[in-house]
């Protein structure tokens, strides 16, 4: 056979090799989606992805404490009933927080990305301090989406507004009666752990709760988690909390502590790891 032919019928080998082995693994994910106990997977951010002993907390309360008694001059025991500049709030908050002690974390980012379920991020927190903590761990591809204090409160400037419009209106002689919806900006701030908002983020991310996993090191949070009807990951602490179905030290244990996220991916780990191994080896 001329030299040209055979190394054409041999590329053709190749490629119809290949693509067996990409129908293979696409059939095995089809039916490991269909099989798997957990479809997704719902994560805290702070003091979940990285340790408390960091300290970002710690400096995240006394901002809190400062902002209450040098801008509002009040004791935060007493913030319920105030308005509150929300925006003004997260940036005094979490603008001065010490971003330099994150540093990235490759084994979580390894473990993520070998886990086969949809992964998304429920943070109190703003948008701008959960993008730049994702982005100081080098995670920041590693979730479908994130759920932040702007997802689950996006009305609030408007409330604001309704809220002024509405004290004028009082303040004229003007009724609210017939309504018996409390004025907008009284209604409360949507955040964990209240259940509402673990049902708002069922409803945003159209989960099912009974199989979605949700990791949080807030023991508050896990019991509305748990009331909810996920799947409850308490993590910091070997100890168990109220509501919590598993407690994990770090969530670097994640793979010991819950194996059965990894054992019905089968073929998906290699693919997804085999690749990532070969592109360090070459890049390095
Ligand atoms: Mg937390």
């Amino acid at each position: 056979m001329p030299r040209a032919a055979s190394t054409c019928s041999v590329l053709c080998l190749c490629f119809r090799l290949a693509f067996r082995i990409l129908l293979k693994i696409s059939v095995k994910m089809e039916s490991y989606a269909a099989e798997a106990k957990f479809d997704c997977l719902l994560f805290d951010m702070d003091d979940t992805l990285y340790p408390l002993s960091l300290g970002i907390n710690l400096a995240c309360r006394k901002n809190i404490q400062d902002y209450m008694l040098h801008k509002m001059q009040i004791e935060e025991s007493q913030v319920l009933g105030y308005d509150i500049d929300y925006d003004d709030f997260h940036a005094c908050v979490h603008g001065k927080l010490p971003y330099e002690k994150l540093k990235p974390d490759p084994v979580l980012r390894q473990l993520l990305l070998s886990l086969p379920q949809r992964k998304i991020i429920f943070t109190n927190s703003d948008k701008a301090h959960a993008a730049r903590v994702l982005e100081k761990l080098g995670l920041e591809d590693c979730f479908e989406g994130i759920i932040c204090f702007e997802t689950l409160n996006p009305s609030t400037e408007q409330d604001a507004n309704e809220q002024k419009d509405a004290d004028e209106a009082d303040a004229d002689g003007g009724s609210r009666e017939g309504s018996d919806d409390p004025a907008p900006s009284r209604r409360g701030i949507l955040c964990k752990p209240s259940l509402e908002s673990m049902e708002a983020v069922i409803e945003i991310a159209k989960l099912d709760a009974k199989r979605t996993v949700f990791f949080d090191d807030s023991a508050r949070n896990i019991a509305a988690g748990k009331a909810a009807g996920f799947h409850t990951v308490v993590v910091g602490t070997s100890a168990l909390v109220e509501g919590a179905d598993v407690a994990l030290e770090s969530i670097h244990n994640i793979k010991e502590a819950l194996p059965e996220l990894w054992d019905a991916a089968g073929e998906h780990v290699e693919a997804v790891l085999r690749p990532a191994a070969v592109e360090t080896t070459v890049l390095a």
